[in-house]
């Protein structure tokens, strides 16, 4: 069978298998569109079938979660975890507490989280989970009965040297906290390097609640540096206002850029004169309060309601809130408005039609799986310490995040040029971040 349409029949066996799971199915088609050059100089790892097993999950745990509300009500809710692939270490990725949440989202999420975990050269497999319950407007008691609920379930299939889990949308500190706690109490064991994004006083690390943001910035810097240009001065919109818009904003003002946009699920904030901060972060982190509530506070700024922040111009772009959040035609307006670089600190933000734009436009293009690979590679270094009984300062863990990123930009760099596409970090991420997993497949056999 001729080689893409041997690519084509397992994507169409992709759709057959797992019915309804459009993200799932839009995850593997993209890496898939990558992978032509390399079954052509690895023919090997066709005959051994690679792609449809890394397309497999290993397991898939799908559970009840019930809990009670401040009123007494029992609430049920769906919780999921996909261990996705081990060939490179235990499973490894975050927990997404969303109503959006569904099998095909959980699997989109696992399946980049193998490539993007093994582009950050650290022993990790990939792994996502989460369930469908929504963290938004809850009680701190809620939340916690959740996350108790939750990992009374969840912890017989994770562990240190099994699967680690951490946080992703609507799952922070505070619930990380709850769920250690629980997991503590049902295994009789302070097993640190269960999971990742703990609090600092019981085996955290430095710099990981910073990490995918200041990670993503690193990133974008570095492929603006790849064409005599940075950040300094730069005008920036940033979507989303949570953990990784927070923290790349926090990076793009140290590094002299200013951002001038953020947004959540009800709207934008919009100033030219730039956001501040420390603002946001009291409303976001300490009051758990809604972005347009911004506006109360600086007169300069307004809130569009339900607005698109992809129609404020700007020179640098980061999607950091959710999936497909930029179109094909949003990627035009971006484009058409000068910006220059785009850098997804959000997993698979951009709609394939986007992707297509922001390449044939030949502008800094840094795709999630490699952009915002900081956060769990951070999460590696948080394995690490809490493995050899450590705590490094934070200058010592930012500067490993900054190197780590060098690195992932450096090797999907040169997988692009390699491979007969140089400047596409897209295929140059998914090629580098395939073949040591496919390396690591071959030589530990059919399994
Ligand atoms: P948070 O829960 O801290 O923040 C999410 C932000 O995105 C909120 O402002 C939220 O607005 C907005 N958002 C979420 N879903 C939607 C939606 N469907 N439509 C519009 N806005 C939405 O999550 P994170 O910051 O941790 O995650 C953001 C993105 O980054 C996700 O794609 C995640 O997978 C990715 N990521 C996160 C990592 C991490 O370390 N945390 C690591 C790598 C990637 P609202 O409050 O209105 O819902």
């Amino acid at each position: 069978m001729a080689l893409t349409q041997r690519l084509e029949a397992i994507y169409q066996d992709v759709i057959k298998r797992n019915p309804g799971e459009a993200e799932f199915h839009q995850a593997v088609k993209e890496v898939l569109d990558s992978l032509g050059p390399v079954f052509v100089k690895y023919p090997d790892y066709a005959e051994a079938k690679i792609i449809e097993r890394i397309c497999e999950p290993e397991r898939q745990l799908i559970f009840r979660v019930p809990w009670q509300d401040d009123r007494g009500e029992v609430q049920i809710n769906r919780g999921f975890r996909v261990q996705f692939n081990s060939a490179l270490g235990p499973y490894k990725g975050g927990l997404r507490f969303h109503p959006s949440v569904y099998l095909g989202i959980i699997k989109f999420l696992g399946f980049e989280q193998i490539f993007k975990n093994s582009l950050t050269g650290l022993p990790i497999g990939g792994a996502k989970g989460g369930s469908d319950f929504d963290p938004k407007g809850k009680s701190d008691g809620e939340v916690m009965r959740f996350c108790q609920s939750f990992m009374t379930e969840l912890w017989r299939i994770i562990g240190e040297y099994t699967d680690v889990p951490a946080g992703d949308i609507g799952v922070g500190g505070r619930e990380i906290g709850f769920m250690f706690g629980q997991y503590k109490r049902l295994t009789n064991k302070f097993e640190s390097g269960v999971i990742t994004g703990k609090g600092l006083v019981y085996g955290g690390s430095q710099v990981r609640t910073e990490a995918t943001g200041y990670g993503c910035v690193y990133f974008v810097e570095e492929m603006l540096r790849h064409r005599k240009n940075g950040l300094k001065g730069k005008k920036v919109v940033v979507s989303g206002s949570g953990n990784v818009a927070i923290y790349t904003t926090e990076k793009v003002h140290q590094l002299g850029g200013k951002v001038i946009a953020l947004s959540d699920s009800n709207g934008v904030i919009h100033d030219e004169r730039g956001l501040n901060l420390d603002r946001i972060k009291i409303l976001k982190e300490v009051e758990r309060r809604r972005i347009k509530d911004y506006c109360e506070y600086h007169r300069s700024a307004r809130f569009i309601p339900n607005g698109n922040i992809w129609d404020i111009p700007c020179d640098v772009a980061f999607p950091s809130a959710t999936e497909n959040e930029v179109t094909g035609k949003d990627a035009r307006k971006l484009v058409k408005n000068g910006c220059i670089a785009i850098g997804e600190g959000a997993n698979m933000p951009t709609t394939p039609e986007g992707v297509k734009v922001f390449i044939d436009a030949g502008i800094a293009y840094g795709p999630g799986k490699a952009a915002n690979a900081g956060g769990v590679a951070t999460s590696g270094l948080e394995m690490q310490q809490n493995a050899s009984r450590e705590a490094w300062g934070f200058a010592e863990t930012d500067a490993k995040l900054h190197a780590i990123m060098r690195n992932v930009h450096q090797i999907c760099s040169e997988a692009a040029e390699e491979f007969g596409s140089p400047g596409n970090l897209v295929n140059g991420a998914n090629i580098a971040g395939f073949l040591k997993v496919a390396r690591a497949m071959s030589a530990q056999g059919v399994v």
